[in-house]
């Protein structure tokens, strides 16, 4: 998974197509950037209190993980900040370095959430398995869209290749759409192993669903912006037309 949003595609969108359309760019902006703010709040609040049973990040999600019999998914401490994910393809788990070494209710939740997403790959949970299957397709929609940008820009082709982006923004869209449910659902399972294993007691169980929700919170205000700005290039298009 991602934590960050991508500002800048909506930033060029304004050089490119200029300020006629704002209504779809500014409100996306607005949500992505209240996400963000509150992502880094509750996270902030949470990293600072720490969880009673006193494990780690990494302790939490390697018991969640051998209890589910998953011995074999590594638990890797990675750099950066809250670059936490699951990796489909090399069935691990990265977590970050305040979050792998951390023992707060925050790093005990996103480690689980994590260890969530490897829960759903051993259940062959149907969202995750269809989320995986899109990937290389909207890596491939998202280049493209570079592409378009690029050539919008230095060549004031992008009116005849709204088309395109169109269709590139349903891809995106309905990928954004598919990662709700994968991203609820690894929470879920997460907040109710480290109940079940008594990773956190009954009281500490709001902090770490603060946490997760204001996590989840970014991945609706990214298919917000992606369904407005599929709205604005099907705008752009009709009044083309
Ligand atoms: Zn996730």
């Amino acid at each position: 998974m991602c934590w960050e949003l991508i500002q800048e595609k909506e930033i060029m969108m304004f050089s490119m197509i200029g300020l006629n359309y704002w209504w779809f760019v500014i409100p996306g902006m607005l949500v992505g950037f209240y996400a963000q703010m509150r992502l880094r709040s509750t996270y902030g609040k949470y990293a600072e209190v720490g969880a009673r049973s006193g494990i780690t990040g990494a302790e939490a999600a390697r018991e969640i993980l051998d209890h589910a019999g998953l011995s074999d998914v590594p638990v890797e401490e990675v750099g950066g900040h809250l670059t936490d994910h699951y990796d489909p393809q090399k069935r691990a788990l990265f977590i970050s370095s305040d979050n792998y070494r951390g023992s707060s209710l925050a790093a005990v939740g996103v480690a689980a959430h994590e260890a969530g997403h490897a829960l759903q790959h051993q259940a062959h949970y149907a969202p995750l398995k269809l989320r995986m299957a899109m990937v290389p397709i909207t890596q491939f929609a998202s280049y493209a869209w570079m592409g378009i940008v690029m050539l919008g820009l230095f060549f004031g082709l992008f009116y005849k290749l709204v088309g395109v982006a169109i269709l590139i923004f349903a891809i995106i869209s309905f990928f954004q759409l598919v990662t709700l449910p994968v991203e609820f659902d690894a929470s879920r399972r997460a907040k109710e192993r480290l109940f079940k294993l008594g990773i956190v007691q009954a009281d500490e169980r709001a902090g770490v669903s603060k946490v997760l929700s204001a996590a989840a919170l970014t991945y609706v205000a990214a298919l917000v912006t992606s369904v407005l700005q599929l709205l604005q290039f099907l705008a752009i298009a009709r009044n083309r037309d």
